[in-house]
C-alpha cells in the first residue's frame, strides 16, 4: 500500500481560501476518510461553497495546508478523482447536446489532450453506467434542453460519476428541484452511498439525507463550528428525532452504518463496488 492509499482523501490544516486576498473561509481543518458521506451544513453565506471550492483550487488558497489524496494540492494533477457537481447549476437553454454528450465530458478527464475523443466501448460502458445511477437510460438521446431542472441536475451527477471518482463533490444538489426530482435525487445519493461512495454534500436538507450521512460539517461564519459523527450532532441538537415524520426509515438508520474506511479503492461505477 502507497501513502496515498491510506492517506485521507482530502485533508485540511488551518486552511483559508477566499477571492482575492479577502479571506472567506479561516482556519479550517478536517480530514475526510474513504467511505465517509459528510454532510457540509450552515447558514447562507457562511462559507460552504467557498470550502468546497477551495478544496478543488477553484478560489484562492491563502493560507494554511490542503492535502489531496496525502499530495499537497498544489502539485496534484489527478483531478479525475474528484467529481464535483456546482452550486444552482443547470444546462442553458442554449447547449445542444444530448444527455449522453454532457455525460461524455466527464470521460475526458481520462484521455489526453491529443486525443480527446469518446469512442471506445469501455467509455460507452461507464457513461451507460452512469446514466442507470441517476436513473437517465431513456433520456439518453433526448436534447439536455428538454429535460427539467432536476433531470438536468441528474446529468451533471452522472457527468461527474462518469471520470469514475473517488469522491464525489456536490454542493446543493437538491436546491431549487421539485419534490419528485428531489425524491428521485436522494434515492441516487442513497445508491452512491449503498455502494460506499465517498461524497461531500452541501446541503440544506438533512433530513432527506438522513439515511446516508455519516458525518456532518457545521461551517459558521467561515469557521467549522462542530465536526462529528451524525450520532454526535444528533444529540446536541436533536436534529434526527425532529425529522422522524420525514423519514420512516428512521430508527433502522440511527446508527452510524457499517464503513471499511481502509477498504481497497473503488470508484463508484466499477461493477465489483456496486451493493
Ligand atoms: P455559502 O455556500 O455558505 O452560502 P459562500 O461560500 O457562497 O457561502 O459565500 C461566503 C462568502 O463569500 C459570502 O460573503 C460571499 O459574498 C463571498 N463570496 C462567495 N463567492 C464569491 C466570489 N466569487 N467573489 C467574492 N466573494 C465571494
Amino acid at each position: 500500500m502507497t501513502t496515498t492509499d491510506i492517506a485521507p482523501i482530502i485533508e485540511l490544516r488551518r486552511a483559508s481560501f477566499g477571492y482575492a486576498d479577502h479571506p472567506v473561509v479561516t482556519g479550517a481543518t478536517l480530514a475526510i476518510r474513504r467511505g465517509e458521506v459528510v454532510a457540509v451544513l450552515g447558514p447562507n453565506g457562511s462559507g460552504k461553497s467557498t470550502l468546497v471550492r477551495g478544496l478543488l483550487g477553484l478560489n484562492d488558497h491563502l493560507g494554511g495546508d490542503v492535502e489531496l489524496f496525502g499530495q499537497p494540492r498544489e502539485s496534484f494533477t489527478d483531478f479525475a478523482k474528484l467529481g464535483y457537481v456546482p452550486q444552482r447549476h443547470t444546462l442553458s437553454a442554449s447547449v445542444r447536446a444530448t444527455v449522453t454528450e454532457i455525460v461524455a465530458v466527464g470521460r475526458l478527464s481520462h484521455h489526453r489532450w491529443w486525443r480527446p475523443v469518446i469512442r471506445s466501448s469501455q467509455d460507452a460502458a461507464i457513461i451507460d453506467r452512469a446514466l442507470d445511477v441517476v436513473g437517465l437510460n431513456d433520456r439518453a438521446h433526448a436534447d439536455v434542453a428538454t429535460l427539467s431542472g432536476g433531470q438536468q441536475r441528474r446529468v451533471l451527477i452522472a457527468r461527474a460519476l462518469a471520470s469514475n471518482p473517488d469522491v464525489l463533490l456536490m454542493d446543493e444538489p437538491t436546491a431549487g428541484v421539485d419534490t419528485a426530482n428531489q425524491q428521485v435525487l436522494s434515492e441516487v445519493l442513497a445508491r452512491l452511498a449503498a455502494r460506499g461512495t465517498t461524497m461531500v454534500i452541501v446541503t440544506h436538507e438533512l433530513a432527506a439525507l438522513a439515511d446516508i450521512v455519516t458525518r456532518i460539517v457545521v461551517v459558521q461564519g467561515g469557521h467549522i463550528a462542530f465536526d462529528g459523527s451524525r450520532d454526535e450532532f444528533a444529540s446536541r441538537t436533536g436534529e434526527f428525532a425532529s425529522s422522524a415524520d420525514h423519514h420512516h426509515h428512521e430508527d433502522e438508520s440511527r446508527g452510524a452504518r457499517p464503513r471499511l474506511p481502509g477498504a481497497p479503492s473503488s470508484g463508484p461505477l466499477d461493477p465489483q463496488g456496486g451493493a
